[in-house]
């Protein structure tokens, strides 16, 4: 018997397009897995499928460090009177120091299939070990980028691979510390790798992009000649930086040049709609706007802010600028897209005190606009056409299960708020499609259990290795 015909035509009753809700949707797209049709009120086709559940596009995860989820959970307990970002970060680098190339591939597959079954379709790695433990390049130096592109292919996760510029420890040219050396690169050498990686990433439909670390770790030369390099390779390339997290590190940065991180930044580099200025958490009036206005992402990562005690992001100051934001979930303590939605609008709530502080004129929902602002965000920091569902997108999405006890019987706004807000850490996620596949069924990625199985070895080799 011939194999059927692929799916390439899906109905779906309720779907969350870039507009908001929309009744007896049919999706259509190409064997490139880019959409062709959003038919809103249409009837379904015979022989057409139609998902058991509400439809929303999949969420871009706009910052990741693959290896820190081998880290989550184990670092929560108190190792200084007053722990701090700095304190998880010395206990984050003895950890980095051990990482072998074949463990960073199991955590990152691992990762990206949590990722999948959470709701996120693509993700923007923020790579910055990149040489072995005694800061040696490997005989091939983007080793450990390959290892990144084969986790996003063997799970079926659209990729942004940002591989980070890192030369300093401090403002001034500090010169790097012990724990730092596998992230060293000279500018030239870091152009280097991303001429061998482009046709790479190209040949996988991922995009490349830069990371500058950050204005402690990339000084002003360094950061105009990496720029330029990036823009005769790709002039719309994604740039991602870390900007203004910790309140040290904008007194630093005052002490340093008599300016803020993101005042700086938007004094000394073409900060545009390709950026995206990861946390940003600490802005001054005049820096909201003038960061809101040159048209860069604000990536918020929830719940790592909340681990590190980072401090709140001004959503309601940012919004009303006209910024635009998307999520990340950084160190990985948490992975899932609702859970991340839920703790961005509960910071809110606690700073301002008031409720549904994120619904919008248009989308009174909160999970609604929120999902839609962040899906809208993400895409842009990935460079990727993944900004949901619509013509020319790519065929992202997610299915929520109609019949978790939470949506049961609800209207689709309710029940993706209920997926957000009122699932009790009990995901709703039932089919989750990349690029017009699905890698999610059921809740479960067809490789969950060797990948787990692989996963939970790598991070007891790391955790042994660490106690010999
Ligand atoms: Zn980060």
């Amino acid at each position: 018997m011939l194999d059927p015909a692929p799916v390439n035509r899906l109905f779906a009753a309720d779907a969350l397009l870039p507009t908001g809700w929309a009744r007896n949707v049919l999706l259509a797209w190409n064997p490139e897995g880019q959409l062709t049709a959003v038919t809103p009120d249409s009837v379904r086709p015979e022989g057409v499928p139609e998902v058991d559940g509400p439809v929303m596009p999949g969420l871009p995860n706009l910052h990741s460090h693959a290896f820190q989820r081998a880290f989550a959970g184990l670092t929560e307990f108190r190792s200084e009177q007053a722990d701090s970002f700095w304190s998880w970060r010395t206990q984050m680098y003895h950890f980095a120091r051990r990482l072998k190339p074949e463990q960073l591939e199991a955590i990152a597959t691992w990762l990206y299939i949590e990722m999948l079954e959470a709701g996120y379709t693509a993700v923007c790695e923020f790579h910055y070990v990149h040489h072995d433990p005694d800061g040696r390049p490997y005989a091939d130096d983007a080793t450990l980028s390959l290892c990144l592109l084969r986790a996003a292919r063997t799970a079926g996760i659209g990729l942004t691979l940002l591989p980070v510029l890192y030369q300093t420890a401090g403002f001034g040219g500090t010169p790097p510390a012990d724990g730092q050396r596998r992230f060293i690169r000279g500018t030239d050498n870091m152009l280097r790798l991303l001429e061998r990686l482009k046709p790479l990433c190209d040949a996988q439909g991922a995009r490349l992009g830069l990371a500058p670390h950050s204005l402690r770790a990339v000084p002003p030369d360094a950061l105009r000649e990496a720029l330029a390099g990036l823009h005769a390779l790709d002039a719309t390339a994604p740039v991602h930086i870390h900007i203004a997290e910790q309140t040290a590190e904008v007194d630093a940065c005052l002490a340093w040049s008599g300016q803020r991180p993101v005042e700086w930044l938007l004094n000394h580099a073409p900060v545009d709609e390709r950026w995206c200025l990861v946390h940003a958490t600490h802005l001054s009036t005049q820096e909201i706007a003038r960061a809101a206005a040159s048209g860069a992402v604000a990536g918020i990562c929830p719940s790592t802010e909340a681990n590190l005690g980072d401090g709140f992001f001004d959503m309601p100051a940012w919004q009303s600028a006209g910024g635009r934001w998307g999520l990340g979930s950084d160190s990985h303590a948490t992975v899932n897209a609702a859970e991340e939605l839920m703790l961005l609008e509960y910071s809110q709530r606690l700073q301002t005190r008031q409720r549904n502080v994120l619904a919008t004129a248009p989308q009174r929902h909160t999970a609604t606009a929120m999902t839609l602002a962040a899906v809208a965000g993400g895409a842009q920091a990935s460079g990727r056409a993944v900004a949901g569902l619509a013509v020319g997108q790519q065929a992202d999405w997610v299915v929520l299960d109609a019949r978790h006890l939470a949506l049961a019987g609800l209207g689709a706004a309710d029940r993706l708020s209920a997926h957000v807000f009122a699932s009790h850490r009990t995901s709703a996620v039932q089919t989750v499609w990349v690029a017009g596949r699905p890698r999610v069924t059921a809740g479960r990625h067809g490789q969950h259990e060797a990948a787990a199985q692989a996963f939970v070895a790598a991070r007891s080799q790391l955790l042994n290795e660490a106690t010999e």
